[in-house]
């Protein structure tokens, strides 16, 4: 009970504007926050967050790569975000090893509109190391019809990307039926926003019974699911009754966990965001380490 509400209490302040401007305005606070932060974060700038991507990739481990940021205002910041994506893109190519991109789509234009978000994504394709895929993070409840939609849309036009479901919605069942009907692959989560009761599971054991059902609910479908936890009895779970699933992990969290599964021969990714925006990612990983 205490730990629940000390998550909702630490969610409510990630997502508040006035404490990342107080603690932005003071630089010795800021420091503070970001040596805390470095844990999940690759890096601040692009090439940081190459050495950590080269570590990881080191280690046998694949990567995702993202840039920080959600919403775009309007079309000049789109622009530098789209600059931001395409350089992280292409700087991929030259790390080898099995990495991708990750995108979140309000961050390329979301709320500007469908076809302004997709043109923006479609640039990023031809970027995209030989093999590598674009996965496409799941965001608020109320975007996750607009992020379906693209997903679907850019599958259908040939863009090579994977999705992400959130076990909490109660709506993900429907949702992963029409990804793997359009051949996306699927990679779920619990889900990290908080969201209202009638489209939500709440958290804890009834989010963890969705999302065994969703993992199995994949695996039926004919794709293995990406199992993007670190939930270690889920796993466990899902790894010994799915022949072929995978799993994904943040960076900074259960390290030890990822190399050993990784040692035996299960595939592992790491998500790996970088950028000067990590002050509410950060708040939402704490929000989660209470009790870790
Ligand atoms: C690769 C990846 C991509 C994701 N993408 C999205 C997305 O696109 N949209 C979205 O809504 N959510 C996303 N998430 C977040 C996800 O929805 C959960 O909020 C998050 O993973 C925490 O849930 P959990 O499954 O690890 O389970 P939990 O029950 O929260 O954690 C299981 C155990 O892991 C440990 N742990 C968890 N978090 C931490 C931490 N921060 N520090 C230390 N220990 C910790 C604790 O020991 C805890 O007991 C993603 C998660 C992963 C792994």
């Amino acid at each position: 009970m205490i730990a629940s509400l000390a998550r909702r209490a630490l969610y409510a302040l990630a997502t508040s504007t006035e404490l990342e401007s107080v603690v932005r305005a003071v630089p010795p606070v800021q420091d503070l926050a970001l040596s805390q932060a470095r844990r999940y974060v690759a890096g601040t700038t692009l090439d940081e967050a190459l050495v950590t991507v080269r570590r990881l990739v080191g280690d046998g481990l694949a990567v995702s790569l993202d840039l920080f940021g959600e919403g775009a205002a309007d079309e000049e910041a789109l622009a530098a975000t789209v600059d931001g994506y395409r350089e992280a893109a292409a700087a991929l190519a030259d790390v080898g090893g099995d990495v991708y991109l990750e995108i979140v789509p309000s961050h390329l234009g979301l709320d500007l509109g469908l076809d302004v978000c997709r043109r923006h994504v479609e640039q990023l394709v031809e970027f995209l190391p030989a093999g590598s895929r674009l996965e496409i993070s799941a965001e608020e409840a109320e975007r996750t019809p607009h992020i379906m939609d693209l997903t679907i849309a850019l599958a259908e036009a040939g863009a090579p990307v994977l999705a992400t479901v959130q076990a909490n919605l109660r709506r993900s069942p429907g949702d992963v039926d029409r990804l793997l009907a359009a051949g996306v692959p699927v990679r779920l989560v619990k889900g990290a926003y908080l969201e209202a009761a009638d489209i939500a599971h709440r958290w804890g054991d009834e989010t963890g019974v969705a999302f065994v059902r969703l993992a199995h609910r994949i695996h039926a479908g004919g794709t293995p699911p990406l199992l993007a936890t670190h939930d270690r009895v889920l796993l466990e779970a899902l790894l010994e009754a799915l022949p072929g699933a995978g799993v994904e992990m943040l960076l900074g969290v259960r390290e030890d966990d990822a190399r050993e599964l990784a040692g035996r021969g299960v595939p592992v990714r790491v998500y790996a965001p970088y950028g000067d925006s990590w002050f509410r990612y950060w708040m939402r990983r704490v929000a989660e380490a209470q009790g870790a």
